[in-house]
């Protein structure tokens, strides 16, 4: 899709944000523990190469991704930190990981089996770096069987193209104020470790809400995502460790104001009806653009003022009512402060039933990012 530069909606990242954000972790953690910035899914939307740059500059030491295209994207953008992907990566991409210095889990021995053979005809130069992935109770990828894992472990000490970089697991709750369940997934990691003879380089357990409320069992890396962006993992479950400063908004401007009578249709299905005469300004941003037709009867600010969008959703566009005549060009914001008044992800996630993850992420390709420092 192309970047809508010739339009007035544009989200706005504050890099100064999440440089703090990642300076408080870093803070928090003990001297030998290291900061990996999540910077899967462009960032989650804040732009991949932007936030990594400044995550460094804020105490990271490398930086973790989904795919291996997101990995080539850091490299080809310079980065020479370690880059660790969070997905199965199929075995005849193994050309790549090499030549790209991509670190990747593995969770079974047939996939490193059938990496053996793949070698035997196709030979890498540079050694593969495995993080060993535990499935402690997530139930998405990593052994199971801590005999097997045990014989993979020795396998890779026994292959010259392999280096045993890490172990890791991931909490499917630690972002929740009951922890039973978390502690039955640190009990069998920690059981899973004591299986091994030795242990590698790193050792980690940690996203975000782990780092957050369970520092104690982190390992010696965290892998650190959604606090960047200054978003709290948990919703409002629970109060954060620390303040966090949401790095995004989003913002538009009235392209058109216009007075209607009483009685008037507005939008695709005429689900609005002026019940008097009204104000209604139109807003370039619609579903397209990650802005979802779920957003009805949602509001934004004007010049500090909470205004709802009325009738449905466009692709394009959306329509909102507003309290009095502004001159086309006044600013609108969708997600962010004005005058005093917020707006937040989260408050958007409750809108949409959904986590502020998932808003962050389906904000399209469209919408410009203008970065600040
Ligand atoms: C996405 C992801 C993270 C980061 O999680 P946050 O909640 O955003 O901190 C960490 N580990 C794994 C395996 C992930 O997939």
């Amino acid at each position: 899709m192309v970047i809508s530069i010739h339009r007035p909606t544009k989200a706005i990242i504050d890099l100064k944000a999440i440089k703090e954000n990642i300076e408080k972790e870093v803070a928090r953690l003990p001297e030998a523990t290291d900061l990996f910035a999540v910077v899967k899914a462009n960032g989650y939307g804040h732009g991949a190469v932007e936030t990594a740059t400044v995550a460094l500059e804020g105490g990271a030491t490398g930086f973790c991704v989904a795919t291996v295209d997101e990995g080539i994207e850091l490299r080809e953008g310079g980065f020479s930190e370690p880059i660790l992907l969070l997905g199965i990566v199929p075995v005849t991409d193994i050309p790549l990981l090499s030549h790209y210095d991509l670190s990747f889990p593995v969770s079974t021995n047939e996939w490193l089996q059938e990496a053996a053979a793949f070698l035997q005809s196709q030979p890498i130069t540079n050694p593969l770096k495995v993080h060993l992935k535990v499935d402690t109770g997530m139930g998405r990828i990593g052994f199971i069987s801590t005999d097997e894992l045990l014989e993979a472990a020795q396998w890779l000490q026994q292959q010259p193209m392999f280096v045993w970089e890490g172990i890791f697991t991931h909490f499917a709750t630690a972002d929740q104020a009951d922890d039973t369940y978390w502690q039955q997934q640190n009990q069998r990691f920690q059981a899973a470790l004591d299986c091994l003879p030795e242990l590698p380089r790193y050792v980690h357990a940690g996203n975000s809400a782990t780092a957050l409320w369970h520092a104690e069992a982190v390992g010696n890396m965290v892998r650190y995502g959604i606090a960047m962006y200054g978003l709290n993992p948990s919703g409002t479950a629970l109060p954060s460790a620390y303040p966090l400063k949401p790095a995004l908004s989003l913002v538009s401007e009235l392209v058109q104001v216009k007075l209607l009578e009483k009685g008037a249709g507005i939008g695709y299905g005429e689900t609005y009806i002026t019940p008097q005469a009204e104000w209604i300004g139109t807003v370039p941003i619609g579903y397209a653009d990650g802005w979802l037709r779920k957003m009805q009867g949602f509001s934004v600010l004007v010049a500090g003022e909470y205004c709802e969008i009325v009738g449905r959703v466009c692709m394009d566009q959306l329509m909102i009512r507003l309290p009095r005549p502004f001159a086309t060009g006044t600013k609108v914001t969708l997600i962010g402060e004005d005058n005093g008044q917020s707006i937040t992800m989260q408050q958007v996630a409750e809108q949409l039933d959904t986590i502020h993850y998932e808003v962050a992420c389906t904000l399209s390709a469209r919408v410009p990012r203008e970065y600040k420092s």
